[in-house]
């Protein structure tokens, strides 16, 4: 079977999975997405009340930000594998409506064998983690993202280079915060080049293409 029948053999798998309480509030699962070749993989926190209706990572707002810093460094998301760490939104009812909330430390362990199962078969050259959930998954339990943002790890066995930058969501509320925006998304832009720039510091950069 080959790279890609395996994702989607996975995927089929996880789209079932009820394996922690997000799956008696979520529509759909949303699995990684783009292209399974590729040596860049970016890894979120979770899907939006949007992904949750599309069935895809990063729709909205906050996707159409991470299109145009992607495109800024003269890539799509068909060039790079976007996933998260939770497959399902995390959210609970208030009321009659379904609200966003921070997810459990217990879904983030169920649902930590998919990723597991994607990132073994996607072997990523680099990983960018965006957001401190996903820095605490992937990198390290106590990651600050505000002191360690940019910092490349290679003792990582998901792969060679791993770092971690904003979220784009986070970035789009960065005025709210009285930070700015423009900053953000240029810090945005230059740390995805900076994993970009990676890619030709592979010990096998001679076999790698970006995708
Ligand atoms: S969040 Fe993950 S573990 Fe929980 S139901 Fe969804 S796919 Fe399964």
């Amino acid at each position: 079977m080959n790279r890609l029948a395996q994702i989607e053999a996975v995927r089929h798998k996880a789209a079932e999975c009820c394996n922690c309480q997000l799956s008696e509030t979520r529509k759909r699962v949303v699995f990684g997405s783009g292209n399974p070749q590729a040596k860049l993989t970016i890894v979120a926190e979770g899907p939006s009340a949007m992904d949750d209706q599309t069935g895809e990572p990063f729709t909205g707002p906050a996707g159409d930000l991470l299109d145009q810093v992607l495109a800024e460094n003269g890539l799509r998301r068909q060039d790079i594998w976007l996933t998260n760490i939770l497959k399902c939104r995390a959210a609970a009812w208030t009321g009659k409506r379904l609200k966003n909330r921070p997810p459990k430390s217990a879904e983030v362990k169920a649902c930590a064998k998919w990723l597991t199962e994607e990132l073994a078969l996607i072997s990523p050259t680099v990983i960018l983690c965006m957001g401190s959930p996903s820095a605490k998954a992937i990198i390290r339990t106590d990651f600050r993202l505000s002191q360690e943002r940019g910092i490349w790890f290679t003792d990582n066995d998901r792969a060679p280079f791993v770092a971690a930058t904003y979220n784009p969501a986070f970035i789009l509320r960065m005025d709210d915060l009285d930070q700015s925006f423009a900053e953000g998304r240029q810090t945005l832009i230059n740390d995805i080049a900076a994993a970009k720039q990676k890619l030709t510091q592979s010990p096998v950069a001679s076999q790698l293409t970006l995708f």
